[in-house]
């Protein structure tokens, strides 16, 4: 039996290209004139100045926090929903990951938990926006006027997402993407930090490129680290972006279909879009209802079998071994995490996808779900 794929990137001929000019032209390192052109041409579609290319998502947010400062015994609040890359950023950093529960309904860090969670040591508040959704982000703006802390947007999960009209990404201090295989645009690895500020480009470049000083090239003051991005990756990317416009409306039409198809399927929901965002529907991403009696993971199980491939929702950052073994987030709860943890997943959200494809996946929810 062929499964379908929970994800499969399409990389057309103009990828094929610009890799090919950047290989014979010899710049394979992280010099050349694709990253150059790749930092220019995402920072311009997502509205911002500067822009810093990295190896990965996760170095983008190592490097973001230090950007911004980020001191050992600083506090990171950052939700409880997410990849363990933002808390092993803080961590790293000497910082301290401080979790927030989400919204039951967009998965997203909740902004009505937020303020308990200030203290005098917050020096960033990290927004993720998951599975190509939009963070509500005002409430969080408006607590930054009254604390003054810094915001990092993990934007990793939702290029080209808009809140209120405007592209997430563009609407804090700075914010970090990653352009892994499964993301909205690839690189293969890779990652970028965006910002408007000066002062935190000018660092962030530091420490991605082992603060090599300008004056006297191998005197350094600070310890950096090296993360950065080849041209090959690079070129890839300036295929992708190009195509960035595309990619979006396929999959926010793909997100449409699954919607409409899974409407009328009992016990399950489909991500909700709030009327002011717009999502970019990444992962088509759907939560049971417990009256069902099935978890998540006995769903999936049926799916496979039916040659259906899914993935699980993040387990919480609260639940993780190698951060409780650390001695944080002793007898803390977030039940909104380990309820989405329990009873969500994502359905097949490839760029190849195709209309019988998403029939079958819908189709097979409901035989193993059994409506009708
Ligand atoms: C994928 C992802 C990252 C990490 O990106 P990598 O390129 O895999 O290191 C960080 N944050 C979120 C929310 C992600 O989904």
């Amino acid at each position: 039996m062929k499964m379908i794929p929970v994800n499969e990137p399409k990389i057309g001929r103009l990828e094929s290209e610009y890799l090919l000019d950047a290989l014979n032209s010899g710049w394979i390192s992280s010099s050349g004139k694709y990253i150059d052109r790749f930092e220019k041409e995402f920072s311009a579609f997502i509205g911002t100045e500067y822009a810093i290319s990295v190896c990965n998502g996760t170095a983008a947010l190592e490097t973001a926090l230090h950007g911004l400062g980020v001191k050992a015994g600083d506090e990171i609040i950052m939700p409880s929903f997410t990849i363990i890359s933002c808390a092993i950023a803080a961590i790293r950093l000497g910082a301290k990951p401080v979790l927030v529960d989400i919204d039951p309904i967009t998965w997203n860090l909740n902004p009505d938990f937020l303020e308990t969670r200030i203290s005098k040591k917050t020096k960033v508040v990290m927004p993720v926006h998951v599975f190509g959704h939009s963070v509500d982000m005002d409430p969080i703006l408006k607590l930054q006027k009254k604390y003054k802390f810094k915001i990092l947007e993990d934007t990793a999960e939702s290029h080209g997402a808009e809140y209120k009209n405007q592209r997430c990404g563009s609407l804090g201090d700075c914010s970090t993407f990653s352009f892994y295989a499964n993301k909205l645009i690839t690189t293969g690895e890779g990652g970028m930090v965006l910002t408007n500020n000066s002062e935190i480009y000018e660092k962030c470049l530091s420490y991605k490129n082992l603060y090599f000083s300008k004056d006297e090239r191998f005197r350094h003051e600070e310890l950096g680290y090296n993360f950065r991005m080849t041209n090959l990756q690079a070129a890839i990317g300036c295929a992708q972006v190009k195509r960035i416009d595309e990619i979006i409306d396929s999959k926010i039409s793909m997100g449409r279909k699954y919607a409409k198809q899974l409407e009328d399927i009992n016990g399950l929901r489909f991500q909700e879009e709030k009327n002011w965002a717009k999502s970019v529907y990444w992962m088509y991403s759907v939560e049971l209802s417990p009256s069902l009696g099935l978890s998540a993971e006995e769903v999936r199980s049926m799916l496979m079998k039916e040659g259906i491939e899914t993935r699980p929702f993040f387990r919480g950052l609260h639940s993780q071994p190698s951060l409780q073994k650390l001695g944080l987030f002793q007898n803390e709860s977030y039940p909104n995490t380990d309820h989405a943890y329990k009873y969500g997943f994502y359905l097949p959200s490839g760029m190849t996808l195709k209309d019988s494809e998403i029939r079958k996946v819908t189709d097979s929810l409901k035989k193993v779900l059994k409506n009708k």
